[in-house]
Order: C-alpha cells, then structure tokens, then sequence
C-alpha cells in the first residue's frame, strides 16, 4: 500500500510479520529526480518496497538515497535487497550508527542477543550480513534541502543511540523513526545501545515542535495530530523513563 501523504511525502505501510516490518516514507517532489528512501524494512520486504514505489509512478533512477532513522533489524533488514537495485543510492546515518555499521558490529541491528540467533535461523542470515558503507554521517542540526522539500535533521537517542528525525518545519510535518508513535505510544527502551533517560530528554525535544503530520516506523500515521500531542505522550511516559 502506499499514498501520498502531502505534496512530495509518501508513506508505504509496513507489512508486519511475526516480527514488525518498519513503514518506508518516500520523499521529495516528483518532478524533482531527487528523491529520497526514509528507512528500507524487514528481511524479505524488499520486492514490496520497490513495487509501492514503482505504483506511485517513480522512476528508480530519481532515488538518490536511503536515509535510515535509525538501523534496527525491522528497519535495515531489506536494505541490501532494495541497493541490488538501486545500486548508486547513497546511505545517510547517524554518525552514532554509521560507525558500528562499516565496522561490521551489529549489536544495534540486533538489538539483543537472544534475538539474533533467533533471526539468524529464521532468515537464513550470516555473520556480517549488515556491515555498510556509510555515504554521509548525519550529526543532528542540518537543514537538508532534499527533492525541493526542506527538511532539519534532529539527533534524539534513547531508542537507539542514533535516532534521528526529520522535521519539515513549514509543513509541520515530523517523521520520527520508532521514538514516538500514534495514540501516545513510544518506541522501546531496553535494547543495545538504548537509553530510558535520554528517550525522554529526546521526546520532550520533539515536543516542543509544532507537529500536525507524524509519520512514525510502525503502527498508523497520524495527519491530523491534537495540539501538544508529543509533550503530552512525553510528560504521560516521563515516570517510566529513567
Ligand atoms: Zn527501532
Ligand atoms: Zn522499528
């Protein structure tokens, strides 16, 4: 499934399995050939993330990178799929991300022991299946002028050390990655490299921002948010996060 969600903003629903498939938001205008892949998914998802974007009428060789939110299994797990075809997309992450990523360390992917194996069984993965060649390490605070759209680049850890969002300010539009989702949801705090602490200083950062749109990694996009909603989920989660 995929829609657009405003002018040169597009969401492909993740297709959950027995474990999640994160969403993937295509960005930039179409008449641009600057566009952009926000987060790939989930092992195996790739065929589909290449078919919603080819039913929205975009040719292949206006991608021009895949910037990742931040480098979970659900989110980066068909990202090698996707770059077999798309070969000369670049690979934006967090500086944060992008380190362990070239290293072949593969404790965030991961998120946990336990759950490697597991996965590595079910998917038929081997050892160093997610070392990449990082393009651009983003640090938080870039204005990024991307396929004609405006968008500020916020570092906000606590999910994952190298959480990022991007925020088009004019549009009030936010794609935060798994840090904060719809109906006062947030995203775990509890895997490698993960911190409750800094998750909240990161959601009460987000919700000083004025958000109408917000296109999470799972679960469903809100276009129509209630003022104050991310400080409100915040301040509600506060206690939790220490
Ligand atoms: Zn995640
Ligand atoms: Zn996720």
């Amino acid at each position: 499934m995929a829609q657009q969600v405003a002018e040169g903003v597009y969401f492909i629903q993740g297709q959950d399995e027995f474990i999640p498939d994160s969403h993937m938001y295509v960005i930039g205008k179409p008449d641009s050939e600057d566009l952009s892949l926000i987060d790939a998914g989930l092992m195996g998802k790739g065929d589909y993330k290449l078919g919603s974007i080819d039913s929205l009428g975009i040719d292949f060789t206006s991608i021009k990178r895949v910037i990742m939110t931040h480098t979970h299994l659900d989110h980066i797990g068909c990202l090698a799929e996707m770059l077999e075809r798309i070969p000369w997309a670049e690979l934006w992450v967090h500086e944060l991300e992008a380190r362990p990523l070239e290293s072949g360390d593969d404790r965030i992917v991961y998120g946990m022991e336990m759950f490697k194996s597991m996965c590595m069984t079910q998917y038929n993965l081997k050892p160093g299946s997610f070392s990449f060649q990082v393009d651009r390490r983003l640090n938080g605070g870039e204005e990024l002028e991307l396929g004609g759209i405006r968008w500020e680049v916020m570092h906000i850890p606590g999910h994952s050390p190298g959480s990022i969002a991007l925020y088009d300010r004019q549009r009030k539009i936010l794609i935060p990655g798994d840090v904060v989702y719809a109906d006062y949801a947030i995203g775990r705090f509890d895997l490698h490299g993960a911190s409750g602490a800094e998750h909240k200083k990161s959601l009460f950062r987000l919700g000083e921002l004025e958000v109408d749109i917000l296109l999470s990694g799972h679960n469903r996009i809100d276009t129509n948010l209630p003022p104050g909603y991310i400080a409100d989920t915040a301040k509600q989660w506060a206690p939790y996060l220490t």
